[in-house]
């Protein structure tokens, strides 16, 4: 089976953006965000979801997102109790995805990679790093959201420090350091040790 490279960094820290670049040397890329959301539309995660979060969390069958943040970033046991829900059925989308591929190394980009504990899971873990103001900046531009939201958000996820403990690796994205060659570096490595 494929070696699996986790690859993490804060809110607006440039993951997805240094995984499509990665795409395009051929390496499959599973963005768990992407899945996650995909989730609650699943008629099962949504009878789980109302059972246990709240009824109010769906409007006709769609999900209602400020509504289930409001609700389980003010309560941490219904914040446990959705990722209980939640993270299983990521977990089982990417063990199936992870078996119908084919190549050297496999990506898996996950927002909360350290948070969750699901960096057990990876061979290798990749950290995208990039100083706070900048990545307020970013997100401010690329969502039209106020400081104080993105720093709400970014209150909720660890520190760059935090993550460096626990990471293999570490791209450097704050707009000075080319990525393209630290892109390279790394691919031409994970490449090797497979
Ligand atoms: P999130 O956690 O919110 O999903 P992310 O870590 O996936 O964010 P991206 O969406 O890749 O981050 O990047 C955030 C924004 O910053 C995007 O608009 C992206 O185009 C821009 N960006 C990323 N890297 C750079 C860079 N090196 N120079 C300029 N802009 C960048």
């Amino acid at each position: 089976m494929s070696l699996v490279l986790g690859v993490t960094g804060g809110i607006g820290s440039g993951k997805t953006t240094v995984c499509k670049i990665f795409s395009t040397l051929g390496v499959p890329v599973f963005y768990s965000d992407v899945e996650a959301k995909k989730a609650y539309q699943d008629p099962m995660i949504q009878m789980k979801v109302r059972a246990e979060i709240s009824n109010e969390v769906f409007v006709n069958g769609e999900l209602q997102p400020r509504k289930l943040a409001d609700i389980v970033f003010n309560d941490r046991d219904k914040l446990e109790a959705l990722n209980e829900i939640i993270h299983p059925y990521v977990a089982k989308l990417f063990a199936e995805w992870r078996l119908a591929q084919n190549a050297p190394y496999l990506i898996k980009e996950a927002a909360i990679l350290f948070e969750s504990g699901a960096y057990r899971q990876c061979d290798h873990t990749l950290l995208i790093s990039c100083q706070e103001t900048i990545r307020v900046q970013r997100v401010m531009e690329r969502d039209g959201a106020s400081e104080s939201e993105v720093r709400a958000r970014m209150s909720r996820q660890w520190s760059d420090e935090r993550k460096r403990e626990l990471a293999g690796f570490e791209i450097v994205n704050d707009g000075q350091r080319a990525l393209i060659p630290q892109i390279m570096e790394l691919h031409n490595q994970l490449k090797g040790i497979n």
